[in-house]
């Protein structure tokens, strides 16, 4: 027997409900659309057609594995972030909702403190650890002058970002980089006090909470994950050598997890910024911390 269109939603929704997994609804949805390339305008539209044994096959085993807990957006190698598409897959975190706020600071800063000032030239924006490439190429995306230096110790990562900056329109605006933090600009001067804005999102999740979420621990990558005892590891490290690179007056946006946000800016003023700033998510918890160099510090360009 044939099952339309609106049956094998409704089932898939059912299973998933079964199997735990919360929004089910919206799940089936979004994993049946994305297999059948439809909007959410024609899968209403054409709720009634009947859906062929070769789709039926694909979304079956899709509708397995999310039941079995792997996110949809491994499943279906895509995720929103920002108004823009991005590619996905298991080498980098996905994009969580949450990091448009650091991404939206990091465009007004831009705009507000950068782009006036700096009218000869680039706004120079580095990004450690960029994962997908969501933060680069959002950035490139709404600042007109961006030209964005990605980093990511993942070679995964950063063939992702590459990816990204090409079906986004933005790659003549960034340059992908495999490496650990600063490493791929720490052989050449030209780096020194160059960059005007650094941005990252660093793995943060403390040894303790990291197998709090087992569909994050199972299948998200470790390394973009697990910010050692405390989950403080990574600022510890950028926050004394971003001092070398970026210029002075220049600005570092940092994403943080919740309660880590007075150790951050705690370490930030103790190796010289001021500026300190935070904001909060949509849930009131504190998520980014961003700080400015003072001008006539660092390695000054
Ligand atoms: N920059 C990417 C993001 O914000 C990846 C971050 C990470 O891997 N910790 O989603």
């Amino acid at each position: 027997m044939k099952r339309t269109l609106g049956e094998i939603v409704r089932l898939s929704a059912e299973y998933l409900e079964k199997h735990g997994v919360s929004d089910a609804g919206v799940e089936a949805e979004y994993l049946v659309s994305s297999v059948l390339s439809l909007g959410r305008t024609a899968m209403y539209l054409n709720r009634e057609d009947a859906v062929g044994e070769k789709t039926l096959k694909i979304l079956r085993g899709m509708i397995s594995e999310r039941a079995k807990g792997k996110p949809s957006s491994y499943l279906t190698g895509r995720r929103d972030f920002y108004g823009m598409e991005f590619l996905v897959d298991e080498h980098c975190l996905i994009p969580r909702r949450e990091t448009e706020i650091l991404v939206e600071e990091v465009i007004r800063a831009a705009e507000a403190n950068y782009c006036a000032a700096r009218p000869e030239r680039h706004i120079r924006i580095l990004d450690i650890g960029c994962g997908c490439g969501n933060i680069s190429v959002a950035v490139a995306k709404n600042v007109e002058r961006a030209l964005v230096s990605a980093v990511d110790l993942s070679y995964g990562a950063v063939l992702k970002t590459c990816q990204n900056a090409l079906v986004n329109g933005v790659y003549t605006k960034i340059t992908a980089y495999r490496g650990d933090l600063f490493s791929p600009f720490e052989n050449t001067a030209k780096f020194l006090g160059y960059f005007d804005i650094i941005v990252s999102n660093p793995p943060y999740i403390s040894d303790g909470d990291i197998g709090l979420s087992r569909e994050v621990a199972e299948y998200e990558p470790r390394g973009a994950l697990a910010g050692g005892r405390d989950g403080l590891d990574f600022y510890r490290r950028i926050i004394p050598t971003a001092v070398f690179f970026l210029a002075g007056g220049g600005g570092l946006f940092f994403e943080v997890g919740p309660g880590q946000k007075d150790s951050v800016a705690s370490l930030l003023a103790e190796h010289g910024y001021d500026d300190i700033v935070s904001l909060r998510d949509y849930g009131g918890v504190d998520r980014v911390v961003t700080a400015r160099l003072p001008s006539g510090a660092g390695c000054g360009k």
